[in-house]
């Protein structure tokens, strides 16, 4: 479809299946490099279908766990896959897959293009794996019309993403081996789903992790460029074809535990001690104390356990989440909000007679709240123009979920690319992205590989 808005000139090449590449005999507006590249959306479908069947839940969308039966198989695929066009293949020493084609300066920092192809329980088939097909086409293509590249370009394939396999704050695993934020203990500490440590379910895996190993060095990497599926509505929304991500906003979690005590509704009003008087007015203070901080950072209590949550007594027990996010780097240089919440805590402690507990759900190793993950602008720019050129629609998102490109932000210059999801939905079974899709989102990054790797 998107070939009826271009030139003449171009749809007469277009249809040329046998021609990949076009000289840059046309005019200015066109690519601003001298080839247009074609992906393979046969080879992209295949992939993706054939990922797919690595799943331990068939027929109830895809369950591929981190350091299952069905990782391994899918690694092994993209092992294939990767040796097919010749990329020198390893794994590290965190599980992380990689594949290189060399550059023509081997001692260049590395341009780093991939994403996770690990899965919730009954996820989708598109969720972190259209990042990972995205970055193999990528270098197919590449191998098929011969393109040197200066600087060496990596498939970083990563196999603990997803949070939900062992417990929150414990995803975007393999990127954060990578930046040498995870650490020993945390591999020691929490448990999948059977029982077993991180450090446990990767030695049944077959790999004794050396984090030490797994760190890369920084500067070693010149860019880290992720495509992703939205998992939000505004895409498909809005029929865009391509979302260019400019930040993603910081978070923090609390947990908050109010302990009052058990009595009928009955007992009288000035000798209670009622946990639910308590949380809400601190919902007033968390709602009050962002609220003054200005734009850079918002607050939410949004979640709520009440024991007995009957009508007929007086609440013993409130247990409340604070979910902060934040869009402003300075915003956290100007606040304690740890000390914030504590003064108000003491203070409706004094008021109710409630004891109330804080606890900070930050990622181990990192700020709570973190600051918000700032991508590289030029190549926002960059990417903006490719879009033009090739009639894409494209707008800036900035929000989504935890992707590994967050971690990677303070480490290289990072991008982050999202294709549309059908109506918003994703870790379901029904998660989709139209093939058509994915490709505009494989075209747009391919060409900023293409423009960077020189
Ligand atoms: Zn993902």
């Amino acid at each position: 479809m998107w070939l009826k808005n271009l030139n003449a000139h171009y749809l007469l090449f277009g249809f040329l299946a046998s021609v990949t590449i076009i000289a840059d005999r046309l005019s200015n507006h066109m690519l601003k490099g001298t080839i247009i590249l074609q992906v393979n959306l046969d080879r992209v479908i295949n992939d993706i279908e054939t990922l797919a069947t690595f799943t331990a839940t068939p027929g109830n969308g895809v369950t591929k766990s981190s350091y299952s039966h069905e990782d391994k198989l899918a690694k092994e695929y993209l092992k294939n896959e990767m040796e097919k066009i010749g990329l020198k293949v390893w794994q590290d020493e965190f599980s992380t897959l990689f594949g290189r084609r060399e550059g023509k300066n081997p001692d260049a920092p590395v341009i780093m293009i991939g994403s996770h192809y690990d899965s919730v329980v009954n996820g989708g088939a598109f969720d972190g794996v259209a990042g990972v097909v995205a970055a193999l086409e990528i270098l197919r293509v590449f191998q098929e019309n011969n393109i040197e590249n200066d600087y060496p370009i990596e498939i970083i394939a990563m196999n603990a993403e997803e949070g939900e396999t062992f417990g929150p704050g414990t995803g975007v695993s393999n990127s954060r081996a990578l930046v040498g934020t995870l650490t020993e203990k945390e591999l020691d500490t929490v448990k999948n789903r059977h029982g077993l440590t991180k450090r446990e379910a990767m030695k049944a895996y077959g790999l004794v992790p050396d984090l030490a190993k797994a760190k890369r060095e920084k500067g070693s990497i010149k860019n880290f460029i992720e495509l992703h599926i939205e998992q939000g509505p505004v895409l498909d929304n809005h029929q865009i074809d391509v979302g260019l991500v400019e930040y993603l906003p910081g978070i923090g979690r609390y947990k908050v535990k109010f302990h009052g005590s058990l009595e009928d509704s009955t007992a009288p009003m000035a000798s209670r001690k009622d946990a639910m008087v308590a949380a809400s007015k601190f919902v007033l203070a968390v709602n009050q104390i962002v609220q003054s901080l200005g734009t850079g950072i918002t607050g939410t209590v949004g979640e709520f356990e009440i024991s007995p949550n009957s009508h007929q007594f007086v609440p013993d027990y409130v247990q409340a989440s604070v979910e902060i996010r934040t869009f402003d780097k300075k915003i956290l240089d100007e606040i304690n909000l740890r000390d914030r919440f504590m003064t108000e805590i003491k203070s409706i402690q004094k008021e109710t007679n409630v004891d109330i507990e804080l606890i900070e759900m930050a990622r181990i190793g990192y700020s709570n709240p973190t600051p918000p993950s700032v991508m590289s602008k030029e190549n926002v720019e960059i990417m903006k123009r490719i879009c033009d050129e090739l009639h894409y629609k494209h707008t800036i998102i900035n929000n989504g979920t935890g992707h590994d490109a967050m971690i990677m932000t303070d480490f290289a210059p990072t991008n982050l690319i999202y294709v549309p999801s059908k109506d918003g939905i994703s870790h379901h079974p029904d998660e989709w992205t139209d093939y058509e899709d994915l490709k505009k989102g494989i075209d747009v990054m391919m060409h900023l590989v293409y423009e960077i790797c020189k």
